[in-house]
């Protein structure tokens, strides 16, 4: 299924669940077809007033190209176990267009979504699955504002990061796209 072609899927069946992010899911042909389930779940559970049960102790990173190749993979990772965050799983790795496409899917129609694919599958990144009491939350004030000039002192993209698109790393925004985006890069026999 074209991209272009999933997003439509997405945005006809679902749009007014105001998806925030795609879940990929294998289909017949083994291609990727996205469909928000994230956002699925958070209607219902207002709607019938159900409280999500899901986990909320295990987030997703990755090093970005930008500080991986400035240096900083040592720095960033001890910031993150300092903080107290334990890692599950870990993996040096490097995105291709296609990948690094899916996995931003979810911003295929902002302007700075080509440039933000190209950026990274352009080096190797680190990717990292956290586990923390209340990791999702405490993970984005260790990063920081996505804008490195707006994040606050002491934070990693503080420190490490010199724009808006290239911030030195990336921290999932709630625990159902931290689910998913951690099995994007490991299967159960690399969590430890
Ligand atoms: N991004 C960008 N320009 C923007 C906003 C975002 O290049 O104006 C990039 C940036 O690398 C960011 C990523 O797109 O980390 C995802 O954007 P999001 O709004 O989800 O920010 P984040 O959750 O990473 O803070
Ligand atoms: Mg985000």
């Amino acid at each position: 299924m074209e991209i272009n072609r999933i997003i439509q899927h997405k945005k006809s069946s679902v749009s007014h669940f105001k998806p925030n992010y795609p879940l990929l899911t294998s289909i017949r042909d083994r291609k990727t077809m996205f469909i928000d389930y994230s956002s699925i779940k958070t209607y219902f559970c207002k709607k019938f007033d159900i409280k999500s049960t899901m986990s909320t102790n295990r987030t997703f990173t990755m090093i970005k190209p930008d500080a991986v190749a400035n240096g900083h993979i040592g720095s960033i990772i001890n910031d993150i176990t300092n903080a107290g965050f334990k890692i599950i799983a870990l993996k040096y790795t490097k995105l291709t267009d296609e990948t690094a496409g899916q996995f931003y899917a979810v911003h295929a129609e902002r302007p700075f979504y080509k440039d933000l694919v190209s950026f990274m599958s352009s080096g190797p990144i680190v990717a990292a699955i956290l586990e923390k009491d209340n990791a999702i939350e405490d993970f984005r004030k260790l990063i920081g504002a996505t804008n490195p000039a707006e994040a606050a002192e002491g934070t990693i993209r503080q420190k490490y990061a010199k724009s808006i698109d290239a911030n030195a790393v990336h921290g999932s925004d709630s625990d159902e796209n931290a689910e998913i985006e951690g099995n994007f890069f490991f299967k159960a026999d690399e969590r430890f």
